[in-house]
């Protein structure tokens, strides 16, 4: 028996549960047996509108209480998110089909990271003074307003602190839509920041598919869209920003590389490799999907990865033990089963995988077993496109000027790691790779002190650290005159 996790309402706006059923009925189902576990609504224009109106009117206040004061509120929510982590994972557990092993550690757990970061960054934003000879000048960092905020389903609650805890520093409010298969945890984080005193209205939450974030993004009262999502959702909702000339962060797909040189240290490569494909069973933005090995270690690495890729427990998400849960959803599975179906049709060498069990109990869970091809070439739809999903695919590679041109060939630009001994190696590989989030000798760690964002079609702007605090802002620069004015009229 699961427990209850439906909403009191759909959306959180003005500190409250606020419901309109105008916008038709969103289910989410639990991934690992296809059971509804919460409805709610998605808003209308309307509802929307209520939302942005009510962050406007609170930003006022916000965004003019000093940075201490609002890195109060965020340190307190950071200590009531870590408090509640235990029943927020399993929430999370229950909404994603993550496994409660992961839940656990990486997604409340680092949203709380994050407030608290930017809540103690906070009080340090400033402008800078500019000596001009006598007169000066002096910067001002200003809050852009209101953030309208998109969410993927991948990390909800991870995504939402991603984007509000710098967004509430810099004393803007924002408005957030979750993915529509992943409403829930959203919900909670409004009630524990109106709980560790944001004012209401500067945290809102409003349900809804695509159309409800077009029209979130469309909002004239909304000046800047920050969004996590895929390449082709990317660029519809940067076109309608640009109409607006809307300030945008975007953080989009990637097929990102990670290369194996022949001196690594083959144990950490593996684990850096299935990190990098088969956490979260591999839908990760950030995923090194794209593995290429130097000919030398090629047979060794393959082996010791299936080796330890065969050990990988699928099954209940909510078991401690389990180390990989299902898809999101039946319609990601068909997906992920089409990828490894054209990776067989195109040549590639299934090493392990590529079929999606029926798990005893779990009948009507969209799980997919972890997945290698090997010999894989780069011209193949399994090398070149998205998958999100656990496939991974393995290439060969001789030289290092070859497998930098190799993976840099590609839409993406996203992360991209190296495994290698040779630190001189290492470094030049890495300046050499067009990848905005780049690791040595590990994969996926993402630490909220590390900017962190794609290049190429992978996204716009960065996410995490100071660099945060640039895309949350807007400069106002005032000119003081210290003598008087000579005009020459
Ligand atoms: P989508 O692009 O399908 O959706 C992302 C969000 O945008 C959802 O909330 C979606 O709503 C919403 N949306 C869809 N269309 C529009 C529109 N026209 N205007 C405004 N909002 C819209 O991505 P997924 O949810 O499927 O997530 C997977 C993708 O996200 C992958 O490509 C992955 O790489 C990427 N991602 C990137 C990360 C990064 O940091 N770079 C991290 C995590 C994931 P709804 O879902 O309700 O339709």
């Amino acid at each position: 028996m699961l427990p209850d996790v439906q909403p009191r309402g759909s959306h959180f706006i003005g500190g409250a549960y606020v419901d309109a059923p105008g916008g038709g009925e969103i289910t989410s189902l639990y991934p690992a047996t296809g059971e509804v576990i919460a409805r709610v609504h998605a808003a209308t224009s309307a509802t929307v509108d209520q939302a942005v109106d009510a962050a406007l009117e609170a930003q006022r206040a916000w965004g003019r209480k000093s940075g201490a004061e609002r890195g109060r509120v965020l340190r307190r929510a950071a200590d009531l998110l870590r408090d509640r982590n235990r029943a927020l994972s399993q929430l999370e557990t229950m909404d994603t089909g993550k496994p409660i092993s992961e839940t656990l550690v990486a997604d409340a757990a680092s949203g709380a990271d994050c407030l608290d970061y930017f809540g103690g960054l906070a009080a340090s934003i400033a402008g800078e003074q500019i000596d001009l000879g006598g007169s000066f000048a002096y910067t001002r960092r200003e809050p852009l307003g209101v953030v309208g905020a998109i969410g993927a389903w991948n990390y909800p609650i991870q995504i939402a602190c991603w984007k509000a805890a710098p967004a509430l520093a810099c004393g803007n409010a924002v408005v957030f839509k979750p993915s529509e298969l992943t409403p829930l945890s959203a919900l909670h984080l409004a009630e524990i920041l109106l709980e560790a005193g944001l004012p209401p209205g500067v945290f809102n939450v409003v349900q809804g598919r695509g159309e409800t974030g077009r029209v979130l993004v469309e909002h004239p009262g909304i000046a800047k869209i920050s969004l996590t999502g895929s390449v082709p959702t990317g660029k519809a909702v940067m076109a309608a920003a640009g109409a607006g000339i809307k300030h945008v962060t975007m953080e989009l797909g990637g097929k990102s590389p990670l290369i194996v040189f022949d001196d690594a240290d083959l144990d950490s490569a593996v684990g850096g490799a299935m990190l990098g494909n088969f956490y979260s069973a591999g839908q990760i933005c950030s995923n090194g999907t794209r593995v290429f090995v130097q000919r030398r270690v090629y047979a060794a690495f393959l082996d010791r990865l299936t080796r330890r890729t065969d050990a990988i427990r699928l099954g209940d998400p909510l078991d401690q033990a389990t180390q990989m849960g299902p898809l999101i959803s039946e319609q990601q599975r068909v997906k992920v089963l089409s990828y490894i179906e054209a990776g067989r049709q195109e040549g590639a060498r299934l090493v392990i995988g590529g079929e999606a069990p029926s798990l005893p109990g779990f009948e009507k869970g969209s799980f997919v077993r972890p997945t290698i091809f090997a010999d894989v070439q780069d011209g193949m739809r399994i090398a070149r496109e998205e998958i999100f999903g656990p496939v991974m695919s393995v290439l060969v590679f001789d030289h290092e000027d070859e497998v930098v041109e190799r993976a840099n060939d590609t839409e993406f630009g996203l992360a991209a790691g190296v495994f290698t001994k040779d630190i001189q190696r290492a470094h030049r590989t890495i300046a050499n790779l067009q990848a905005g989030t780049c690791w040595i000798n590990a994969y996926n760690l993402t630490p909220v002190e590390v900017p962190f964002g794609g290049v190429k079609r992978s996204g716009v702007g960065r996410e995490n650290s100071r660099a945060a605090i640039d895309h949350y802002t807007r400069l106002k620069s005032v000119y003081v005159e210290m003598g008087d004015v000579d005009a020459p009229f």
